[in-house]
């Protein structure tokens, strides 16, 4: 049974409770769509990812029973301690890079593309990052770190990372010294210029202060929440692709191999010939995406988003009794159901235009 079966009534929870807080300080921290949204990716990258992750998991159990230098015993507390804080390390390095190069931004963005921060953010999981994740834990394989470790101590990490997305938590003091807290997350997702590349830990943000790309949260220049290309769509589906479909279009204008390759490679923030240069960003100018949500709207992306979470956990409580095929059929028409709906109820060309 996946772990993750378990944390999604807990997830539910904890985003009821966030909402209830901030409606009793008076502070707007959700919007529906956006919340809608941001739970439909979660959705859908578990489809996905319990699948894909089998591809990352099957290379690494490889690589660690053929090379891996020592054996580890698994009933001494350092070694999970060692693991996590070696998991954590190749953590900063997989985060900084898939900002950092445009192939990997393209999947990774889908978990920027909020313009709101708080707790349902944090389900706005990749669904292409399987493809590449698995290759920045090879040297824990290479370690002999064996894969019920590696695995485990990857849930830790990710399950950590949930509460850190929140608006209502301030600065906790010594503790932002050493671990990733809501404050210096909150920089991770600002648009702000003082924000962009910085604070890539998942559990620890000591490695930002090891390796300069830290920063603090400005109170007087809050961070905003997004992208510098926006995403302006609510479709779960196309928040995964929109990048790729610009990097591909980046590689249609680049002539020969190596330009290609240089367009692959390149930051997503530089400028290339034939694209534009990077965005000066003035925080007071910045509008939310917002479409209209008519009530009856309202409740039909609500009845979306509630079954798809309902046949997520049917999924996952029955999926290891099936076949792969079986499995993977679910999954996709799971993902097309997806691509419909988010076309048809939750796009701007039916709910209206956007603003700004
Ligand atoms: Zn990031
Ligand atoms: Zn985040």
């Amino acid at each position: 049974m996946s772990p993750i079966f378990y944390a999604i009534p807990v997830f539910v929870v904890l985003i009821a409770l966030e909402m209830a807080i901030a409606h009793r300080r008076g502070l707007r921290v959700y919007s529906l769509q956006d919340t809608l949204t941001s739970l439909n990716i979660g959705v859908v990258s578990q489809f996905v990812n319990t699948l894909g992750g089998l591809i990352g998991v099957g290379i690494y159990a490889i690589v660690t029973e053929r090379w891996g230098a020592f054996t580890w015993d698994t009933s001494h507390p350092m070694t999970w301690l060692t693991a996590l804080v070696l998991y954590d390390f190749c953590y900063y390095w997989f985060h900084r890079l898939s900002h950092e190069v445009n192939i990997l931004w393209a999947a990774h963005v889908v978990h920027h593309s909020s313009e709101e921060y708080n707790l349902s953010t944090a389900l706005r999981q990749s669904s292409t990052g399987f493809l590449t994740h698995w290759m920045f834990y090879m040297p824990l394989a290479l370690l002999g770190i064996p894969v019920k470790v590696f695995v485990i101590v990857g849930l830790v990490d990710l399950v950590y990372q949930f509460w850190v997305h929140t608006r209502l938590v301030g600065r906790l003091g010594w503790l932002e010294w050493v671990l990733v807290t809501p404050s210096n997350h909150r920089v991770h997702h600002g648009q702000n210029d003082y924000c962009i590349d910085r604070n890539y830990g998942g559990l620890l943000i000591v490695w930002d202060r090891l390796f300069g790309t830290m920063a603090d949260e400005r109170d007087d220049e809050p961070p905003v929440y997004g992208i510098r290309k926006p995403l302006h769509s609510w479709n779960p589906v196309w928040a995964n692709l929109h990048q790729y479909a610009s990097v591909f279009r980046q590689l249609a204008r680049s002539p020969g191999w190596g330009q290609k390759l240089g367009a692959l490679l390149a930051s997503p923030g530089s400028a290339r010939p034939g694209t534009t240069p990077p965005v000066v960003f003035a925080p007071s100018a910045f509008q939310r995406f917002a479409t209209p949500a008519p009530l009856g709207m309202a409740m039909l992306g609500a009845a979306c988003t509630a079954m798809g979470t309902g046949l997520l956990m049917h999924f996952l409580w029955f999926q290891s009794q099936w076949s792969l095929g079986e499995r993977s059929a679910y999954a996709a028409g799971m993902v097309v159901f997806y691509l419909t709906a988010g076309a048809l109820w939750l796009h701007p060309r039916v709910t209206g235009q956007p603003k700004g």
